[in-house]
């Protein structure tokens, strides 16, 4: 019975890199590691084999002679077809010390391929965030406000602990994965991860599912968390609550709520960054003469200069009287619309004195006025 060729056993070419060697053979070595196939002949004789072929071709002086002479380089009995012996050698009782080597002597791929990874998918696991859109008032984002925010979110079932098993019983390891809460399916070169579907990934499976949880570890639970608003806040600024998301599982880390902060639309303002658009309706005589006239702000009244011979859709400008920006210490400006108010009704006497005037206007300029009159004759 001749031997597999060893080159071919891990799937490389025979002028492959020591690099690539190491590869393959780490991806062999998990695919047929016999913890993963317990009581798998042939994974267990494959295994042995790639890494027969492992600590051959790894080796520069025993590649080369393999290279030259075949398995009658190192062992004249290996046409018995017995390969056992061969349990005694270096990488093959512990193939795990090529791991090892590769990663300066720490072992910590051993733990990251064998045992990290399971780990993290049969227990630790992260809680998910949440998102929490909050309205708020324009007033309330100038000067910044406190809230209480009410919702629901995932935590450990009470009940089983997160178990998921019914408080008499207890869960068993997953046949599927064997507690690996992964599958590993290989595919020529590559080998590909996947949850295990029976068991979610969570390496356990349950027998008697809690009767509160339904067996999934968690419940519904109202809670709530108190958030503060800073002055000036932005419209969709995104404010994060560390820990206040879904639980995690088996002692993970809680996710985060993120609160999206939404302010509603103001019947007075329209914000525009740091300023505030509002409109004004001033009398046409006041805007003729100029004068001063009353007008609400965020925080309350001011008194706006209105300059003689304000036009309609002409733009004043208040500055400080708008939103707070602490990054540049000061408040934006309140921006004026003016709009000209024409009275519908006049008296007698208001009229009589508003022909004299528009008489008056007539003789002086015969600019727009005239025109007008002009385009009714
Ligand atoms: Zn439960
Ligand atoms: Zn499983």
């Amino acid at each position: 019975m001749s031997k597999a060729d060893y080159y071919e056993l891990l799937g490389v070419p025979r002028n492959a890199s020591t690099e690539e060697i190491k590869k393959a053979y780490r991806k062999m070595a998990i695919k047929y590691h016999p913890d993963k196939n317990p009581g798998d002949k042939l994974a267990e004789e494959k295994f042995k084999q790639v890494s027969e072929a492992y600590d051959v071709l790894s080796d520069g002086q025993k590649r080369s002679a393999y290279d030259h002479y075949g398995h009658d380089a190192f062992d004249g009995r290996s046409s018995s077809g017995a390969n056992t012996h061969r349990s005694g050698r270096h990488g093959f009782n512990d193939p795990f010390d090529i791991f090892r080597e590769a990663f300066g002597g720490s072992g910590s791929i051993f733990g990251d391929l064998f045992g990290g990874i399971s780990r993290q998918n049969t227990a630790q696991q992260e809680g998910a965030d949440l998102r929490y859109d909050l309205e708020i008032s324009l007033r309330e984002a100038f000067t910044g406000v406190e809230k209480m925010l009410h919702y629901e979110r995932h935590i450990i079932c009470p009940n089983c602990n997160g178990s998921g098993a019914e408080k008499d019983s207890k869960p068993i390891t997953c046949p599927t994965c064997h507690g690996n809460g992964v599958l590993t399916m290989s595919q020529g070169f590559f080998s590909m991860r996947q949850t295990c579907p029976d068991c979610q990934g969570r390496g356990m499976k349950v027998t008697h599912p809690c009767a509160m949880c339904q067996g999934g570890g968690a419940v519904i639970d109202s809670t709530k968390a108190k958030i503060k608003i800073p002055p000036g806040v932005e419209h969709g600024v995104k404010l994060r609550l560390g820990g206040f998301g879904e639980a995690g599982i088996c002692g993970g880390k809680s996710g985060d709520l993120f609160v999206v902060v939404l302010i509603k639309p103001d019947k007075q303002f329209e914000r525009e960054g740091d300023h505030l658009h509002c409109n004004l309706s001033v009398p046409f005589t006041l805007a003729a003469l100029g004068g001063e006239i009353n007008i609400k702000t965020i925080d309350g009244e001011a008194v706006l200069q209105i300059p003689a011979g304000t036009q309609a859709h002409a733009v004043l400008r208040m500055r400080g009287y708008g939103m707070p920006n602490f990054s540049i210490g000061k408040r934006g400006d309140q921006l004026v619309h003016i709009e000209i108010e024409v009275p519908k009704k006049l008296t007698a006497e208001q009229r009589a004195k508003l022909e004299a005037f528009a008489i008056s206007l007539d003789e002086n300029d015969k600019s727009w006025f005239s025109k007008i009159r002009d385009n009714f004759k």
